[in-house]
Order: C-alpha cells, then sequence, then structure tokens
C-alpha cells in the first residue's frame, strides 16, 4: 500500500508544494516547527532513509540543499536546520526548519498556521526554487 507521502507526491492527497523534481517532493510540514518546515522526499518509497541506494540518497540531499537555500530565501531566518527523524511515517524524509536559536529546532514543540500563511509561504518558496 502507498504511504501517506507517496500520495502526497502523487497528488492524491493535497499538500503545500514548495518544489517538485523528477524524483523528489518538497512540501510543508503539517504540523511544523516554525512557519515554512519543509519535508523532502523521494519519490521512491523507501522507509528507512540510510537503506535508500547511493545514487538516489544523494540526489535526495542535493534536492534537500536546493530547497533550503530557497527555503533561506523565502523565510528570513538565522540558518536552515535539519533533522531526519522518520519514526511518524515509514517514508523517508529530510526536515528543513527556518531556524534563529537552537529551541526552534525542538520537536515537542509544534505549531499550526492558518492555511492562507501556509500557502503563501509554499509559493514563495516555490518561487525562489524556480530561480535557483
Ligand atoms: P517523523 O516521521 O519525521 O517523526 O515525522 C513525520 C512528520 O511528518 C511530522 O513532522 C508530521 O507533522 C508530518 N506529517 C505527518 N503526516 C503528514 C501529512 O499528511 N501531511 C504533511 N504535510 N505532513 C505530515
Amino acid at each position: 500500500m502507498a504511504t501517506i507521502f507517496s500520495k502526497i507526491a502523487a497528488g492524491e492527497i493535497p499538500s503545500y508544494r514548495c518544489a517538485e523534481s523528477e524524483n523528489y517532493y518538497a512540501f510543508l510540514d503539517i504540523n511544523p516547527l516554525a512557519k515554512g518546515h519543509t519535508l523532502v522526499i523521494p519519490k521512491q518509497e523507501v522507509n528507512y532513509i540510510f537503506d535508500i541506494e547511493d545514487e538516489n540518497y544523494q540526489g535526495l540531499w542535493a534536492f534537500a540543499k536546493k530547497v533550503a537555500k530557497a527555503l533561506k530565501a523565502a523565510v528570513p531566518c538565522e540558518r536552515i536546520g535539519v533533522a531526519v527523524i522518520g519514526l511518524e511515517v515509514p517514508h523517508a524524509h529530510i526536515h528543513l526548519v527556518p531556524i534563529n536559536q537552537e529551541k526552534d529546532m525542538d520537536f515537542r514543540n509544534k505549531k499550526s498556521f492558518p492555511a492562507e500563511e501556509m500557502a503563501a509561504v509554499a509559493a514563495r518558496v516555490e518561487e525562489e526554487f524556480n530561480k535557483l
């Protein structure tokens, strides 16, 4: 059965898309740590990130780097924090979080933003991504 993230990448479940390529997809986390918190996934379904074969794994991180640059341009912040957890959704994903201080990466502190704000920030990230 397809994972929820495969359904998101296929457009079967709605998401706030930030970037897309042939093999990868980036979208806003629905329960973000900060505005612009983005998830980057391979379209290929692999549960554990370190089980992804090398070429696809390296491509995932190269894609995430580009998304992080776009995110930093779209959302004023000190850094883009990176995390891989994967305990909730069994489809490999990289968290990219705009941060200003260490405590902004606390996964016990999830937030929510109105739909219009989520749509606007995703559109800004995609605009920046398409410039790269
Ligand atoms: P993890 O697997 O890394 O522990 O956490 C999964 C992350 O995916 C969480 O931050 C959660 O908020 C996010 N998430 C779970 N389900 C959905 C969903 O259906 N849509 C989106 N956009 N994010 C989700």
